[in-house]
């Protein structure tokens, strides 16, 4: 008979169980897809909403558990919501307002790059978002024809490579971070192996809506790159920030990222100072630095967002009446053409 020595046991004890996907992708597939369901959450009546379904046919509603959580029960007009759950707005049609609003199109040399400005350049390192929004500018973006394989990556790096006035290369998508970690680990040390590269900008909404995605693996690869890096997070309101937001962006400045934030004004989530003074400081608080206030851009379905540029102006300057110089967001324009973005 074989007997079992203690050493056999704690072999066996050790022996390395199934592994498992990490618990942001669990989240990411969790996601409320359906707006009758986002709305019973919310203890909404969705006939109240009109055109919760046929709104639905034009934009897909995604909404991780984690963002879902932070939106008033039975408020329809909860500033969270309004940005993700589709209406019979998304079937109006506006002049001006058109599929590709910053002729993107005309700038990818390669595929998913985006070469617009001097110095710097756009990977479309993800098609998938964590959270889907009614004002993205890239809500008619054919992402299909914009995912590389990896040999396709190796054209879109050969453009970094012979291009020396590039210095930064930034991440977005999409989400980028709704990518796997191997997938960005794979393309972030082949960015930090080209010499003239300087900075790795990540735009993400990820750390926001489901903040469990920054976990040790990201912080490793991301930590371990020589680049300089920056996280530029996209948040509009400040009932998007809470403990877990706050912790998540602490996880990454103890990685030693820099962290600004983007916003949209958005009529109807963010369109009062008090609302922007409230997110400029619960920003600070939680270590991230205003950047710039977009005005939206002109996306077909996304009209009823609009705050026109005297009132936006207007905003600002009352903006500038409660809060320190340095909470003070840009407030641009993208347009189409143009070296960079355009301040207000
Ligand atoms: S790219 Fe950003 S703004 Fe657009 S849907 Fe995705 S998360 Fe939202």
């Amino acid at each position: 008979m074989i007997t079992r020595s203690p050493a056999h046991l704690q072999r066996h004890d050790e022996a390395k169980p199934l592994a498992l996907p990490p618990a942001w992708q669990a989240q990411l597939a969790g996601a409320v897809r359906d707006p009758a369901e986002l709305c019973r959450r919310l203890g909404l009546d969705a006939t109240w909403l009109p055109g919760a379904e046929q709104g639905h046919a034009l934009f897909e509603v995604r909404v991780p558990e984690a963002f879902l959580t932070r939106m008033r029960p039975g408020d329809p007009a909860d500033p969270l919501l309004r940005q993700v759950l589709p209406l019979d707005q998304e079937a109006w049609t506006t002049p001006g307002y058109v599929s590709d609003p910053l002729e993107e199109a005309a700038h990818t040399p390669a595929r998913g790059l985006i070469h617009k400005y001097h110095g710097r350049v756009l990977l479309i390192t993800s098609p998938a978002c964590a959270v889907n929004c009614r004002y993205c500018f890239r809500r008619h973006f054919p992402y299909a024809e914009n995912s590389p394989s990896r040999a396709q990556w190796e054209a879109t790096l050969e453009h970094l490579r012979r291009d020396a006035s590039i210095t930064e290369a930034i991440l977005s998508g999409g989400d980028p971070l709704a990518a796997s970690d191997r997938q960005l680990a794979w393309l972030v040390e082949r960015l930090a192996a080209i010499p003239h590269l300087r900075r790795l900008r990540i735009h993400t909404r990820l750390p926001v809506v489901i903040p469990d995605r920054i976990d040790a693996a990201l912080l490793d690869w991301l930590g371990a790159s020589r680049l300089q890096k920056v996280v530029v997070l996209h948040i509009n309101h400040a009932n998007e920030i809470d403990q877990a937001v706050v912790d998540a962006c602490a996880r990454l400045k103890a990685a030693g990222i820099t962290l600004l934030n983007q916003s949209v004004l958005l009529r109807g989530v963010n369109d009062s100072v008090d609302a922007l003074a409230a997110l400029s400081e619960r920003l600070f608080a939680a270590g991230v630095l205003p950047y710039y206030l977009h005005v939206l851009d002109p996306v077909a379905g996304a009209a009823h967002f609009d705050v026109p540029d005297a009132e936006a102006r207007e905003l600002v300057a009352g903006l500038r009446e409660v809060l320190p110089g340095f909470l003070m967001p840009r407030l641009v324009r993208e347009i189409p053409g143009e070296g960079s973005k355009t301040p207000l």
